[in-house]
């Protein structure tokens, strides 16, 4: 309803503009033709001659020409609004809201190239959650999936630009810290991983809390994203071997 409306009064603007136009381009046209001495019509006929043809070339102009041209316009722009739409959800994954495996790997293949051509640091850190199955198996599914949302949002909410976050796995996120070396990206992680461990998670019945465990490593120029993911992989293995709710960092390479 309020759509039409508005689509009426465009229309009726877009018309008015065409009858001014083609009004003042009339007369304009005339006032020549008669400083020529082509025309001996006084000025009130031009005027009158002028606006008439205005009034009755205005609606033909907008329904043949402005009109289809700014139906193709508007679908165009729901067109790439719908694409853009699609490629958000690509890569967003649905419970947590943040991005998902693809879109982290994007992010992080990313900023491979970036540390690799402006020989910038670049660390990335591996968080999984310790014993997540005990909270599924304990408080059920829906209390995880709980869970997962808050420490996304922990994460999330911890990082700034240009960092970037994602779910990498069932209860595995990966973080991406570009411009940023192995020594200041251990302590940035290890203060998500504390702060985590205080947080108190609502499971709506009941409050419990988590820990973390982290593995970081730092991105050696030359190494490709397999190489890169299974030191990420191997120190947070190590980290879960070394009694979980740390951070372990792999040695610079
Ligand atoms: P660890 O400390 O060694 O990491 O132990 P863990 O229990 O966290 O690890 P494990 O790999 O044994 O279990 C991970 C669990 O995560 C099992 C799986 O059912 C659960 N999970 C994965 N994705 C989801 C999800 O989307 N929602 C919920 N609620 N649980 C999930
Ligand atoms: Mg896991
Ligand atoms: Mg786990």
């Amino acid at each position: 309803m309020k759509k039409a409306r508005s689509e009426t009064r465009s229309a009726i603007q877009a018309m008015l503009a065409i009858v001014v136009i083609v009004f003042v381009a009339e007369l304009v046209v005339m006032a020549g033709l008669a400083s020529f001495g082509h025309s001996t019509s006084s000025f009130g006929v031009m005027l009158f001659d002028a606006g008439l043809l205005a009034l009755v070339t205005a609606p033909p102009i907008y329904w043949l020409v402005l009109n289809p041209i700014r139906k193709e316009y508007q679908k165009r722009l729901m067109a790439e609004g719908e694409a853009e739409e699609m490629s958000r959800v690509a890569i967003t994954d649905p419970l947590t809201h943040i991005m998902n495996r693809r879109g982290i790997t994007v992010g992080l293949l990313d900023a491979m190239a970036q540390a690799e051509r402006y020989r910038t640091p670049l660390t990335i850190a591996m968080a999984d959650i310790d014993h997540f199955k005990e909270i599924n198996d304990t408080y059920g599914h829906d209390a995880g999936d709980r869970v997962l949302k808050d420490v996304a949002s922990l994460l999330a909410d911890a990082l700034r630009m240009p960092d970037k976050v994602g779910r990498y796995g069932g209860e595995e996120f990966l973080m991406v810290l570009p411009h940023t070396g192995l020594v200041p990206g251990r302590k940035i992680v290890d203060r998500i991983r504390a702060s985590v461990s205080k947080w108190s998670f609502d499971l709506g019945t009941k409050k419990v809390r988590l820990t973390i465990s982290i593995g970081v490593t730092q991105f050696k120029p030359g190494e490709d994203l397999e190489q890169l993911m299974a030191h990420a992989d191997k120190a947070l293995y190590d980290a879960k071997k070394g009694g979980r709710n740390i951070v372990v960092a792999s040695k610079i390479r």
